[in-house]
């Protein structure tokens, strides 16, 4: 069972948290420059990694942090977790 470490609440059970996406993906400066290849490769492409991946959780049903996650995706050991200088906006 995947348990996170939340930095404000302790470790929670991941049912708590909201996957919130590959946080290896940085959104364009100035999305009305980029090429419509380089706006759908930051909309759809993503790599699927074997070992350590980082992610942003929302911790939905505890203090509602975004946190950046650093996770093993083949044994999903937590390696680390970062608080609120990693927030992202919220999705609508
Ligand atoms: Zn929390």
């Amino acid at each position: 069972m995947l348990r996170i470490p939340c930095p404000y609440c302790g470790e929670r059970d991941y049912t708590e948290f909201t996957y919130g996406g590959d946080a290896n993906q940085a959104r364009p400066a100035d999305p009305e420059r980029v090429s419509d290849a380089e706006w759908e490769t930051f909309l759809y492409r993503r790599g699927n990694p074997a070992g350590e991946h980082i992610e942003y959780w929302q911790h939905s049903f505890g203090c509602r942090q975004w946190l950046k996650v650093v996770r093993d995706t083949v044994t999903h050991d937590i390696i680390t977790v970062t608080g609120p200088t990693a927030q992202r906006e919220e999705k609508a």
